[in-house]
């Protein structure tokens, strides 16, 4: 899958980044067809899909909803407790204090910048652990979906705060740089240094951080690698190696990803993948992935994310002169170019993408949809796509009303994918696989 949320916060979300490491989130695959009779004029697309939804027990079905449906909640308590930690630094002045502290030590700006920014990013990290804690330890293991003990999923939490602390800084230093140049014109350029960062990290990510959560290594089972690098070729990518990494560490979720951003672009898939699938079923995850990569989604999704900033940023441009004329002075913020404004900012920026969740979730879920198609058509596999989009289903939920789908779903749902799959065997009959169909996959 691709993340384009990995785009859309570098901010805000680079708190969040904690919490995507912990449900080590990568991108769902397509599954397979179900109906019993042969495919063709009489096949019937519905009573298809409905076979494959009711691969997985009820009781299983009960929880994974359960679990998602959880999730609409935990974007809220999540927004609600960031404003409050955020408004409790500005209130009781501590993000003053914290830049009154970094001006005794140095006076040179850049330097106080990045004092200032590890103070604040430890203080709110500090306060919003709890419930982070709740929701990516308790609560994944509450639902059987983290592998880990909690001094494994400590140290995962804490190697995401250390990058977060220095990408932060890396992006706090030039942000400010700009504000204190431009002043009330900093917005159209913060746009763009942020879509500049954001693939700054993207360049870097596969490199230098996965790494430090996961074992990546090059995939050698010829019986794998082999359908996938021929598929590659076909499309036209110019791939050598296929990447595979030890995402069980984490979880048995299945999946894959495409990461990287020019030179360093590569397609990866995980253990799970590798464990608990077919090769159909492999390789028509490996036909979605393909599709981010030749439909270009990388490069597309940072465009959007800068039309989507730059509105950003005008709205936190204009919420801060409001906020700051009522309540600067009882905050001891001395005005826009004073790093102690960094929470307010913060709490705009967060409301921003929290009421904008829906177009956000609309612009992912249409490239994933794009993907789905374009997997479908490489590597022909319907039956292989219905059964992954079932496996996908112990963490998403699979078939929800089309409002709950627009609001909150980052990917297609599992009966839209299975639906697109079973279209698309309906035309081409000769694609059916028994095997598939009949495959215990819970
Ligand atoms: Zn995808």
């Amino acid at each position: 899958m691709l993340r384009a949320r990995r785009f859309i916060l570098p901010v805000v979300l680079l708190f969040n980044l904690l919490a995507a490491v912990q449900s080590g989130s990568a991108s769902p695959q397509p599954a397979q067809s179900s109906a019993t009779s042969a495919p063709g004029q009489s096949f019937d697309i519905k009573a298809a899909v409905d076979a494959y939804l009711a691969k997985m027990p009820p009781p299983q079905r009960a929880r994974s909803d359960a679990y998602f449906e959880g999730g609409y909640w935990l974007m809220l308590w999540d927004f609600l407790m960031a404003v409050f930690v955020l408004w409790l630094m500005l209130h009781f002045r501590w993000s003053a204090r914290m830049r009154n502290l970094a001006e005794r030590i140095t006076r040179f700006k850049p330097i106080q910048t990045v004092l200032y920014w590890v103070q604040f990013i430890l203080v709110f990290s500090i306060l919003t652990f709890p419930l982070g804690m709740y929701e990516g330890y308790f609560r994944e293991h509450k639902y059987g979906l983290l592998n880990q003990n909690f001094g494994q999923w400590m140290r995962d939490q804490v190697v995401a705060l250390a990058v977060v602390l220095v990408l932060g800084a890396i992006l706090m230093v030039p942000l400010f740089g700009l504000v204190r140049r431009l002043g009330k014109n900093w917005w159209v350029w913060g746009a763009v240094l942020m879509i500049v960062f954001a693939a700054f990290v993207s360049l870097i990510a596969p490199v230098y951080i996965a790494p430090l959560f996961n074992q990546y290594k090059k995939l050698e089972d010829a019986r794998i690698k082999d359908p996938i690098l021929q598929m590659a070729r076909a499309n036209g990518i110019p791939a050598h190696d296929v990447y595979e990494f030890d995402a069980s560490r984490q979880s048995n979720r299945v999946s894959a990803n495409v990461s990287g951003f020019a030179g360093t672009m590569r397609i990866s898939l995980n253990d799970n993948l590798l464990k608990r699938c077919t090769l159909p079923e492999i390789e028509t995850t490996m036909g979605h992935e393909m599709g981010h990569y030749v439909l270009n989604h990388e490069y597309k999704g940072l465009v959007i994310t800068g039309v989507i900033l730059v509105i950003g940023f005008a709205f936190v441009n204009w919420g801060i002169s409001y906020a700051l004329t009522r309540w600067g002075a009882a905050w001891d913020v001395r005005g826009i170019t004073d790093v102690t404004v960094l929470p307010l900012a913060t709490i705009l920026f967060y409301f921003y993408f929290f009421i904008t969740t829906p177009i956000n979730n609309t612009v992912e879920r249409t490239m994933e949809y794009e993907a789905d198609m374009y997997g479908l058509n490489a590597a022909q596999q319907p039956d292989g796509e219905a059964n992954v989009d079932m496996l996908l289903g112990e963490y998403r939920k699979l078939d929800p009303g089309p409002a709950e789908e627009f609001i909150f779903f980052d990917h297609p749902s599992g009966r839209t994918r299975i639906t697109a799959a079973m279209r698309w065997k309906a035309e081409h009959p000769e694609s059916a696989s028994a095997e598939e169909m009949t495959r215990k996959i819970f």
